[in-house]
């Protein structure tokens, strides 16, 4: 067999492959482990749940967009307290084809506190960096120019810069990228470097194959390690992948369910268990000068002046058919405010969560639980006064804060935001893209799913290698942590030694986090 793309859509009888190593998910941690094992010398088959779309399918319409490259079209939330909309890729390239491409690498002091709590000494910051540098030279991590950042980033940059707070320009993967504002609905112009346009060619390259289309569906065992892994395609075919190892990258909210699904991995009690999401929100402000948000790179700019108390602000800007979803408003109000898109500015507010969740399967569906507790319910409503601030004195006009009931403020008001009792459920418009730790790395057997290697903990031939292995909130975003683990995975099942060969890059995003907030959790 040789390396490139096979149609699940495509396979409608029995179809059995031979391969070393079966990865099932191609995002941020399928795709590396698959690319770098295939160049190692190894036979590898990727099974992916979603199809294949190449930048011509990329039409830039979010709802055409929403519907193919995303699960569930972008519906997926969770249960608890606050609804939290949760949205997952499914696609060749999974979560990384419909990401904003901000990169930073895991924060120092958070890697301490891995190794303190979770016995992972091994992943400090010392032996992860080669495995950054490789990742940021092949995704290409480079500094948003302001030139192309928006009048959305300017704004708020100015804000900060009245107030003293420290930000700046988002490092991100990408190469040419113009601006076009449509990252979260697959980069029309290839500047994106997703995982699609990066490890998954370059493992096709050195003889890896995909199958898209196909759903694993069980890993099959024989004297207690994994000796296979059987799917079904969306052509109605039956596969078999006999293999010698699985590497199980299927997000964190599905590789729990898969390995519970065959009894693997549960030991611990912790599969499934201790889901991180940063939850986000966003306040917008209308501003009497166009700021036009569906011009520029959506994510261009952030602000850690707040990073230790667990708050990121990081752009959110958009179409308006983008701003529109995310509104919190309806009816009249609804339109009032779209008509003054133009006018409209929007900034993200991400919290480092000490609140845990967990999920589990029901009726063949994942049920994601997430209840936002008093901490993290106190950090939004800081964030949400802090960004305030930040917009008065940027020069707004009107603040919309996204606090149920509290309505429009006007000029400079703060304290009817200050004064409010604010608990979970009054926080609208929540939603989460990170979801880590439902399979967490942890030395110790009993605590863990994995170990430091990402090895299964009890059981021979299985890895996992994606958002589940992340044991805590990081508190920035975690493209990169989790590639950047994928592909030590990768060295470590080929005896590799480190890539210290890897170019230093000349710069990458150090933010100013000096201890994890995430610690009590
Ligand atoms: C809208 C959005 C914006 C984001 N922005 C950023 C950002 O700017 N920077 C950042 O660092 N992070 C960002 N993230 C998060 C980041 O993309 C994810 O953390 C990362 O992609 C997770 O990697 P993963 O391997 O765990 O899962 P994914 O990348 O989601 O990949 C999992 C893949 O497994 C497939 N799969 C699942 N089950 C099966 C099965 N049984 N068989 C076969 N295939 C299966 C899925 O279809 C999917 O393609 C964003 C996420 C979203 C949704
Ligand atoms: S802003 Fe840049 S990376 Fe995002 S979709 Fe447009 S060209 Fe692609």
């Amino acid at each position: 067999m040789s390396g490139g793309l096979e149609r699940g859509d495509r396979i409608a009888g029995e179809r059995r492959v031979r391969a070393d190593v079966c990865v099932i998910g191609s995002g941020a941690g399928g795709a590396p482990v698959a690319k770098e094992l295939a160049e190692g010398g190894m036979r590898v088959v990727s099974l992916e749940d979603g199809g294949h779309f190449t930048t011509d399918d990329f039409d830039a319409r979010p709802r055409n967009m929403v519907a193919r490259l995303y699960r569930d079209a972008g519906q997926s939330a969770t249960l608890g307290n606050v609804p939290i909309v949760l949205p997952l890729g499914r696609t060749v390239g999974g979560s990384t084809t419909i990401n904003s491409g901000t990169c930073f690498r895991t924060p120092p002091p958070v890697l301490d506190m891995w190794g303190e709590r979770f016995g992972l000494d091994e992943l400090n910051a010392h032996e992860l960096d080669p495995y950054f540098r490789r990742v940021e030279r092949i995704i290409n991590v480079v500094q948003v120019p302001p030139e192309i950042a928006g009048r959305n980033a300017e704004v708020v940059k100015r804000g900060a810069d009245a107030l003293g707070w420290h930000g700046d320009h988002i490092f991100r993967n990408v190469r040419g990228c113009v601006g076009s504002g449509v990252c979260a609905f697959g980069c029309p112009t290839s500047a994106k470097q997703h995982t699609g346009l990066t490890w998954v060619p370059q493992g096709w390259a050195a003889g890896a194959t995909t199958f898209d289309h196909t759903r694993a569906r069980r890993i099959v065992m024989s004297g207690g390690r994994a000796r296979g892994v059987e799917a079904t395609t969306s052509g109605g075919g039956r596969m078999v992948v006999d293999c010698d190892a699985v590497v199980v990258a299927c997000g964190a909210i599905h590789t729990p369910l898969f390995l519970r699904r065959q009894g693997l991995g549960g030991h611990s009690g912790e599969l499934g268990r201790n889901l991180a999401v940063h939850p986000a929100t966003g306040v917008r402000a209308l501003f009497a000068e166009e700021i036009d948000m569906a011009r520029g790179v959506p994510q261009s700019f952030y602000i850690d002046e707040f990073a230790d108390e667990g708050i990121m602000f990081e752009g959110a800007a958009g179409p308006p058919d983008y701003a529109s979803m995310s509104l919190p408003f309806a009816g009249a109000r609804h339109r009032e405010a779209m008509l003054r898109f133009r006018n409209m500015s929007q900034f993200g507010l991400m919290v480092s969560d000490v609140s845990r969740g967990f999920v589990r399967e029901r009726a063949g569906r994942a049920e994601i639980h997430y209840d936002l507790n008093e901490e993290d319910t106190a950090t939004f409503k800081r964030g949400i006064e802090l960004l305030t601030e930040l917009y008065w004195a940027a020069g707004a006009e009107v603040v919309y804060t996204p606090v149920e009931g509290l309505g429009e403020l006007h000029n400079g008001e703060i304290e009817p935001l200050r004064k409010r009792r604010v608990r979970a459920r009054d926080l609208n418009a929540l939603m989460a893209f990170h979801p880590l730790g439902t399979a967490r790395a942890d030395a110790r057997p009993d605590h863990g799913v994995v170990d430091g290697g990402l090895k299964l903990h009890g059981c021979d031939g299985v890895d996992a290698a994606d958002g589940s292995v992340v044991p805590s909130s990081i508190g920035v975003n975690p493209q990169i942590t989790i590639m950047a683990l994928s592909v030590r995975l990768a060295y470590g099942l080929l005896g590799k030694p480190a890539p210290r060969e890897e170019p230093e890059p000349s710069s990458f995003a150090r933010p100013r986090i000096t201890r994890p907030h995430a610690l009590t959790a």
